[in-house]
């Protein structure tokens, strides 16, 4: 029997705006004392009415055409009714009949390739409040609750955990990249449930769903996946597969979901327009001109880069993880042109010498920038727009190394200093005297010296035992201390030895 893997997600993220969705108190993501940023209108006070934050509703507009979805002219609130303690309202404000948009995708890139995902609706809604559960009691903090939020729910259209995993990572650097929302799961700005059934291949009937929850983690989002893969793969082996829909919640520390009492499951949630507000409605040039407005979207910028700068797919994708680094890394590489240019030693004109060299150069940086630069900006908890090294810098750093003139070991300790200092990398280079040794006379005696120092390998190399190269340019790189350059030292061994 060969099964189907059936799986959707419904998502909310926590947009990034200066006030909640309905009313003017600050929406902050950081804990503050609770229930201290709260007023009449998100307590749910009679009497009270909500205001839309316009902000809200113009990033719930990029996010949706970023998802290349149809934002609909006219999109209505609900109430959606239940009952609960951080609901103090009884009721929550959300789009149900016509929301804010539909229709989108996102297309993702697996290990099989490119897979569309289609997206059925993105809608605009409020945050309930947090209950903080105690041993002996549960408390509640309004702080949350009216802090606005997206709602995306995609298509059943995954077909394995991994894809799931990929998507939403997609869907966190886009939220980062159009600045709606910094969606860190872990903090809960990025939430997410998973709906999977399994089916027979090639069945056009889907059985009921599962539901899981409490996903903290994308890690989380696709073992618990897994999981119930292989939860309900045995249960169709053994002919009783799952008839009933039902919440699971996700146990991480027993790595297994587990079937959770969900009396909200059967709810009937009495949608109805909320009588306190009128319809969204746009116009196309409404539209437009938030489109517009939109930035480079992470996987435009991905497959321009790569083009530009020769980037391989893994080194592409992780400069374009962050929106800020990708713009640094672009204004090291032009930098870098500009300097290229202005070398008496390259010839052609500016886009033969640009095409000539930009696929080394471009390696060099990456280089540079993810592993050297990464590493200490890691240990001073730094991010790329708070580091003292300027682009210009990090390019002419780049450069030295470029024309060989100073070596690996050394540029380490220069790099080290200019993010220390933000100094100038040739500054540096003179200070410390960290200068690659060139001079051709110079090095000659240090290989006289060597030569001296070890003649029973010398004779060894004359009768054929060559490998002994690196023995001897590992001990002249050792007097010189790192300084010497290897190739002009290899070269003149050979001399002497040959
Ligand atoms: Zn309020
Ligand atoms: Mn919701």
């Amino acid at each position: 029997m060969k099964l189907e893997i059936i799986i959707g997600l419904e998502i909310h993220l926590q947009i990034k705006t200066k006030s909640k969705m309905f009313c003017s108190c600050a929406n902050v993501s950081e804990e503050v004392e609770p229930n201290t940023n709260i007023c009449p209108i998100c307590l749910g006070h009679p009497g009270t009415l909500p205001v839309v934050n316009k902000e809200a509703v113009r990033l719930g507009v990029m996010m949706s055409l970023a998802l290349d979805c149809r934002i609909n002219k006219q999109s209505e609130w609900a109430r959606k009714n239940y009952f609960y303690p951080d609901l103090a309202k009884g009721y929550q404000i959300t789009q149900f009949e016509e929301p804010l948009a539909e229709d989108g995708h996102l297309t993702i890139t697996t290990k099989e390739g490119l897979r569309r995902i289609n997206i059925t609706r993105l809608h605009l809604e409020e945050d309930a409040a947090k209950n903080l559960h105690f041993k002996d009691k549960t408390l509640l903090d309004f702080n949350r609750a009216g802090t606005p939020l997206i709602e995306i729910v995609t298509e059943p259209d995954f077909r394995t955990p991994q894809e799931t995993k990929i998507f939403l990572q997609e869907l966190r650097l886009l939220a980062r990249y159009l600045k709606v929302s910094a969606a860190e799961m872990e903090k809960g700005q990025l939430r997410c449930d998973a709906n999977i059934s399994l089916k027979t291949a090639g069945e056009d009937k889907l059985y009921p769903k599962t539901e899981i929850k409490n996903l903290n983690s994308f890690r989380a989002v696709e073992k618990a996946l897994e999981y119930e893969v292989k939860r309900q793969t045995d249960l169709w082996q053994k002919n009783t597969p799952v008839k009933e829909q039902s919440t699971r919640g996700w146990d991480e520390q027993k790595q297994q979901t587990m079937e959770q009492r969900d009396k909200e499951e059967s709810a009937d949630y009495r949608y109805f327009p909320e009588p306190d507000l009128l319809p969204l409605e746009f116009t196309q040039s409404q539209v437009k001109e938030i489109k517009a407005r939109l930035v480079e979207l992470p996987w435009d910028k991905r497959e321009r880069l790569q083009e530009e700068y020769a980037l391989t797919d893994i080194n592409a994708k992780i400069i374009t993880g962050d929106p800020q680094v990708a713009n640094y890394f672009e204004k090291v590489m032009m930098e870098s042109r500009t300097w290229l240019e202005s070398l008496e030693s390259v010839v052609g004109d500016s886009d033969q010498i640009w095409e000539q060299n930009k696929k080394r150069l471009s390696k060099l940086v990456n280089g540079w920038l993810t592993s050297e630069l990464f590493k200490l900006m890691n240990l001073a908890d730094q991010s790329i727009t708070e580091i003292r090294i300027t682009p210009e810098n990090f390019a002419e750093f780049i450069s030295l190394i470029y024309e060989g003139r100073i070596n690996s070991s050394a540029a380490q300790v220069v790099l080290k200093e200019m993010f220390k200092t933000g100094k100038d990398p040739s500054d540096i280079m003179e200070d410390k005297n960290l200068g690659q040794v060139d001079d051709l006379s110079q090095l000659s005696e240090v290989v006289d010296q060597i030569l001296k120092k070890y003649p029973a390998e010398a004779e060894s190399y004359k009768k054929g035992k060559t490998v002994l190269i690196k023995f001897f340019i590992g001990a002249v790189m050792k007097e010189t201390k790192g300084k010497a350059n290897p190739q002009r030292v290899e070269e003149i061994l050979k001399e002497k030895l040959g």
